[in-house]
Formats: C-alpha cells, sequence, structure tokens
C-alpha cells in the first residue's frame, strides 16, 4: 500500500495528523517495527547551527553582503558550496569558481576552529541516553549526515565510535534534498529504507527521506512540516516511536 492512502494496521507507515501523532506518541502506540535509525547530524545529535552562523557571517561580513540568522536557516542540510551560493545571493560582483572554493574553504576553516571548541558536553543526557536505549532494543543506528564535518564532530562529542555506520558529505554526490545520504546509509547497515526511520530536524532532510521512501521523524522547526511521518516533541519520544 501506498504511504498517504487510508490504511487500517497500525503497522503501515502513515501520515499522522499532528493530534493523532501527539495520541500515538503519548499512548505508546508503535506504528511501525523498525530496524534501524538514520539519524542527521546538526540539530539531532548535537547543535552546530550557531557556529556554521558565525562562520558564514564572517564571510559575508569580508564581501559586505547582508546575513543574519534567517538567512542561515536556509543553509540548514544544504552542501557547502550550495550554501555560499545563498549567501552570495546578494552580492552583486561575479565571482570565478575558484574564488567561491576559496570562499567556502575559508568559511570551512573558521567553522572547524569553533568546532574545536566543542566538547562531550555538547551532547545532552537526553539525547546521550536515547541512543544507549535504542541500542539496547537491537536497532541499528547510523548517522546521515551532508557535512563533510560529521567524524570530527563525533569524535569532539565522544560519539566517534558510537554508530554502527556514517553516511555523510564525503560519500554523497548529491545533499539533501536528494535522499542519497540515507540511502547509502541505509546500504551501510544493509537495510531496506522501508526497514529504516530517518531523524531529522530541516525540511529538506524530510523531503529526502520521504523522496528515498523513508519515514521521517521531525524535531525542531521540520516538526510543523506535514510530510513528516512523526512530529516529535523531543529526541527521547522516539523511544515510543521505535
Ligand atoms: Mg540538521
Amino acid at each position: 500500500m501506498k504511504k498517504g492512502k487510508a490504511d487500517c494496521s497500525i503497522f503501515q507507515p502513515i501520515y499522522l495528523s499532528s493530534i493523532a501523532n501527539k495520541f500515538a506518541i503519548c499512548m505508546g502506540i508503535k506504528m511501525k517495527e523498525y530496524k534501524g535509525i538514520i539519524f542527521d547530524l546538526d540539530g539531532v545529535i548535537c547543535f552546530t547551527d550557531h557556529f556554521h552562523y558565525l562562520a558564514w557571517k564572517k564571510i559575508a561580513d569580508k564581501l559586505g553582503v547582508y546575513f543574519d540568522e534567517v538567512i542561515n536557516n536556509r543553509l540548514r542540510g544544504v552542501s557547502r558550496m550550495e550554501s555560499l551560493e545563498i549567501v552570495l545571493e546578494n552580492y552583486d560582483k561575479p565571482l570565478t569558481e575558484e574564488e567561491k572554493v576559496k570562499l567556502a574553504e575559508e568559511k570551512n576553516d573558521y567553522y572547524k576552529e569553533l568546532l574545536k571548541d566543542m566538547t562531550t558536553a555538547d551532547l545532552s543526557e537526553e539525547v546521550k541516553e536515547t541512543l544507549v536505549k535504542l541500542r539496547e532494543k537491537g536497532l541499528k543506528l547510523s548517522i546521515g549526515s551532508s557535512s563533510k564535518n560529521t567524524k570530527f564532530i563525533l569524535e569532539r562529542i565522544g560519539l566517534s565510535d558510537f554508530f554502527d555506520a556514517i553516511s555523510d558529505g564525503n560519500n554523497i554526490t548529491k545533499s539533501k534534498p536528494d535522499p542519497e545520504v540515507f540511502l547509502k546509509a541505509a546500504e551501510y547497515l544493509n537495510l531496506k529504507p522501508e526497514e529504516c526511520l530517518v531523524v531529522e530536524d530541516a525540511f529538506a532532510g524530510v523531503d529526502g527521506a520521504i523522496a528515498g521512501d523513508f519515514d521521517c521523524a521531525a524535531l525542531g522547526d521540520a516538526a510543523r512540516y506535514e510530510k513528516a511521518t512523526y512530529k516529535l516533541n523531543g529526541f527521547d519520544d522516539l523511544l515510543t516511536v521505535c
């Protein structure tokens, strides 16, 4: 049965209205048995948005381009070069491809300098405990992030050896909303998309998950996105869904 169509079985993935979703989560109703979970990194496992903002702001200031938190929100889940194009929307001088690559590298160097300040304290108790409980339930766990700094960040927050697989910006050619990063993660876990749940905080990530035939649990801003299969109030709600 195709997703979104009427179906009475609670084991079929279905789109839930926010009320039904809340009810299901409160009542502990399992909508489907998953074998694996694929987590976006930024905004789901840890929060590096502010570091991205500061790094892009530095580049924008250097170019004399207006940049704020609202524009920064559009960069979520988007590749570095695509992010640069968004930053340059208000820049009227032409740049060569080489100059753009240099700017993107400069941004990343500054971002990585900021990331060095991250520690295990940047992993919340809620996320840490939930991950351990999901692992105890026998679920395979993977990262599915467009970030090329995934392994560096996981090392900073003390999760470098925790996940069964890591699919990140280094093994994909297309960033979200393309499903490639999630499809690779499922492949690394030896699971089919329909056996996995993707956890996302960005609209582009939810789109990517649905396009890849995954169910998607949305957090933060994305929790108001109607395309999300589950709309979570917090990370530990995953214990009810899975
Ligand atoms: Mg994210």
